[in-house]
């Protein structure tokens, strides 16, 4: 994938998204997209930055910190996200590095990362994950819990949440997941809702998506090593 490329289809979802928006009922506000940069190095990031995208997310915590000190020292105005789950150990470099954590998955690491803005000075915002799907090998906090969880971020650990996120069941129509993490959103107060990948972003956004979070359709697909 040349950087053109990468251009060219970043283009396009902003096109996408614009046009989603407009099915969305009327003063829903602008939707942030999230350009998921996982996998892909420096200079396959550079021309999406140059073209105008600002925020972008990783999902894990040492493979950002290998690339974006630098990227962020010639583009201070990028926002960088954490969408991975993150351990107790690298909460240290995780408040230090993001301007957003979305994966904050349990009460542990919700205690560690209130020691880290403590003791650094450093907010990074917010996201609670919520596994909307109950499954039992993804993150998130169960839906059934998840306004009394954000309660007690907010109360016991003085957390400033700003908003919840999903991600769907692989394979299932993702509209109903949208539709819930709306409404906890909702009834925790919170009117940031992060959901929709490269396969449902449009979707996402009709179902009350404040933003998206979009890899393989900017960047193309990734390979592992
Ligand atoms: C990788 C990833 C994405 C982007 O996935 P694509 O299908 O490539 O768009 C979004 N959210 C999270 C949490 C991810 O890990």
């Amino acid at each position: 994938m040349t950087s053109d490329e990468s251009v060219g289809r970043l283009t396009a979802v902003l096109g996408k998204i614009a046009a989603a928006e407009e099915v969305r009922e009327a003063n829903a506000g602008p939707v942030t997209l999230v350009a998921v940069s996982k996998t892909f190095d420096a200079d396959a990031i550079r021309p999406v930055i140059a073209a105008g995208c600002r925020v972008f997310g990783e999902n894990k915590v040492q493979e950002a910190q290998e690339k974006w000190p630098a990227l962020k020292a010639e583009y201070p105005d990028v926002e960088l996200r954490l969408l991975g789950p993150l351990q107790s150990n690298k909460a240290r470099d995780a408040v230090a590095l993001f301007d957003v954590i979305e994966s904050v998955d349990r009460e542990k690491i919700a205690v560690e990362i209130a020691k880290e803005i403590a003791r650094q000075g450093r907010a990074p915002r917010l996201y609670v994950q919520v596994n909307t799907g109950r499954e039992p090998q993804k993150a998130g906090i169960d839906p059934d819990e998840a306004v009394a969880f954000v309660d007690r971020c907010r109360k016991e650990l003085g957390l400033a949440i700003e908003g919840l996120m999903c991600i769907p069941p692989a394979g299932e129509d993702p509209a109903p997941h949208f539709e819930l993490l709306t409404a906890l959103a909702d009834n925790a107060g919170l009117d940031r809702r992060s959901m929709g990948m490269s396969g449902d972003y449009e979707k996402a956004v009709i179902h009350g998506a404040t933003s998206v979070r979009v890899g393989s359709a900017i960047f193309g697909s990734r390979t592992y090593a």
